[in-house]
């Protein structure tokens, strides 16, 4: 299997990209968060437990997400492998996709993490929410969204670069280039 995961702040473009890599590698794109909001939306358990949560921009509870991870991996056995696109955010949710992908006998091949400044990504999330009206596209949510992924999620740049699985990209630039310096790594 060849399993990836894509890094990156909010706004980075994490998944534009995951959509053009699931695409040309035959991967199937797990983003956590359009999962999540297909929850919302459907008022589903789930949905009803992490929508004042997403709002504010914070982390939807880790027991939650390693229930997500493990219905999305019972329902798609016969896959090539999985980006995931959002996901792990924390090192308790890293932990547990390592021990099921342990239990699967696969593993992770690549982590890719997209490098945007701060004033880039809350330039692009402010004119997103102009066109796409997500609840937390707006100034403040924004903010804590950049902190919660500076203190929770970026320490797992740290736990992949230890596993010498890391690859850093510059997430600047045309949506081609950014894919094309992307796939060069992953062919090499
Ligand atoms: P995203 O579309 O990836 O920016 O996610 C939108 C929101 O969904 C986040 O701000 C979180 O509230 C929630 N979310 C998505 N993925 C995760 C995750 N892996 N862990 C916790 N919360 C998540």
């Amino acid at each position: 299997m060849f399993n990836l995961i894509l890094f990156g702040p909010p706004g980075s473009g994490k998944g534009t990209q995951s959509v053009k890599i699931a695409e040309k590698y035959q991967l199937k794109h797990v983003s956590t968060g359009d999962i999540l909001r297909a929850e919302v939306k459907n008022e589903t358990e789930l949905g009803i437990k992490a929508r004042d949560i997403m709002e504010r921009g914070e982390l939807v509870p880790d027991e939650l997400l390693i229930q997500i991870l493990h219905s999305v991996m019972e329902n798609n056995k016969d896959v090539k492998g999985f980006i995931f696109d959002g996901f792990p955010r924390t090192i308790v949710q890293a932990g547990a996709l390592d021990k099921l992908m342990t239990k699967l006998n696969v593993g992770i091949s690549n982590v890719i993490s997209l490098d945007v400044a701060d004033e880039e990504v809350i330039a692009r999330l402010l004119k997103r929410a102009e066109i796409e009206s997500r609840k937390d596209d707006n100034k403040e949510t924004i903010n804590n969204r950049l902190s919660v992924y500076k203190n929770q999620t970026s320490p797992l740049l740290d736990y992949y670069t230890k596993q010498d699985k890391l690859i850093k990209i510059v997430g600047v630039g045309s949506i081609d280039d950014i894919f094309n310096s992307i796939c060069e790594k992953l062919d090499k």
